[in-house]
């Protein structure tokens, strides 16, 4: 019987961006078909925040991973995906960590080093290879790791893919029939061979593009 992970999103922007509210659904989807417990930790507003997710309160908590863990017994046993991590995860790091500890970033290109705001607070730290991942991705592929027992060269990730943009979504505005997008993540591969992505963020692409060009108009 394979062990029950926790898996913690410690949120660290002040605000909750649509794109955040699609991969923090994403994570809790994910979790929750494969026997992982999830919880959004350290969200200000957390009564507002689990309404606009439909998420439990058990799931959003105000109270932050500090407070959550708060002795060096409790904090050993969790794991903080970390890009300086001194080494990479690997599949016995199921068995050595119950939880797995990632920072609520959107991800900027380059790097600013925010996950080092949870840095040497007594956290082992495990990085997911060197480039950058969004929050859901990592969390993927920390679960496909833990529980799937792959290694992370067993994995098939896209690097960097330009995002096809369908045509705008209501059909009227500017088309971008052939438009892409460049995301700086490293994705796991789906079936289909394209990126796994949270559902909806697309679309949500697709939105920014014209909320882009109607900005430029
Ligand atoms: N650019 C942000 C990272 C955003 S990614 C920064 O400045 O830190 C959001 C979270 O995903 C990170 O806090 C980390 O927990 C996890 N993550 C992303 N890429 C990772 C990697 N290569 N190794 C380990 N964790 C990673």
């Amino acid at each position: 019987m394979a062990k029950r992970h926790t898996f913690i999103v410690e949120h660290l922007d002040p605000e909750l961006e649509e794109w955040q509210a699609l991969e923090y659904k994403c994570i809790h989807r994910e979790c929750e078909a494969s026997g992982a417990n999830f919880i959004l930790s350290g969200v200000a507003k957390a009564s507002h925040v689990q309404k606009q997710l439909g998420l439990s309160s058990t799931v959003v908590q105000q109270k932050g991973i500090e407070d959550l863990y708060s002795t060096p017994e409790a904090r050993q046993r969790v794991c903080l995906l970390d890009p300086k991590g001194e080494r990479d995860i690997n599949p016995e790091d199921g068995d050595l960590f119950d939880v797995f500890l990632f920072g609520g970033i959107l991800g900027d290109e380059p790097p600013r080093d925010r996950t080092g705001e949870l840095r040497n607070k007594g956290f082992a730290g495990r990085r997911l290879g060197p480039e950058q991942m969004t929050t859901d991705t990592a969390a993927r592929v920390t679960r496909i790791v833990v529980q799937e027992k792959k290694r992370l060269d067993e994995i098939d990730f896209v690097d960097r893919p330009d995002i096809e943009l369908p045509g705008t979504a209501n059909g009227d505005g500017p088309g971008h029939p052939n438009e892409s997008v460049n995301m700086p993540f490293k994705y796991v591969k789906g079936a289909n061979g394209k990126p796994v992505m949270p559902e909806g963020m697309v679309k949500l692409l697709v939105e920014d593009m014209d909320k882009g060009i109607e900005d430029l108009l």
